[in-house]
């Protein structure tokens, strides 16, 4: 299971994309914090369009993926933690750093920094 999570960016309001989007701006909306098409059957011109509409890849200003396996695996930071080195098979005891899971955490750090920038919400998937 993952807990990928995106922020749209802000170019669509600001109107700092190019070229002109595939189709109508009036049939273009934002659906659950994503920038969509609001007609069926006008997805494959506009997401061809909106993977390079700016500077953003598909008009995403931040984006993480994250395995929730990750998740499982970590203890409480800053607790004396049991954990077993799958290597060895020993198992040790010592305090968890919170250095240790910046892997995980900046990511999230920096979708939720991403989206108070811009004003747009962070969207889980
Ligand atoms: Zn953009």
């Amino acid at each position: 299971m993952g807990l990928d999570a995106f922020v749209r960016c802000r170019c669509w309001e600001d109107g700092t994309y190019h070229p002109p989007p595939p189709i109508p701006a009036e049939r273009i909306g934002v659906v659950d914090g994503s920038l969509e098409p609001l007609v069926d059957g006008e997805w494959r011109d506009f997401d061809r369009w909106k993977r390079t509409a700016c500077a953003h890849p598909d008009m995403d200003a931040a984006c993480v993926l994250a395995e929730l396996t990750y998740f499982d695996a970590l203890p409480d930071v800053g607790t004396e933690t049991v954990l077993l080195d799958e290597g060895s098979g020993e198992v040790e005891t010592r305090l968890v750093s919170p250095a240790e899971f910046a892997y995980v955490v900046e990511p999230l750090r920096r979708v939720c920094q991403v989206s108070v920038e811009t004003g747009n919400p962070v969207v889980w998937c």
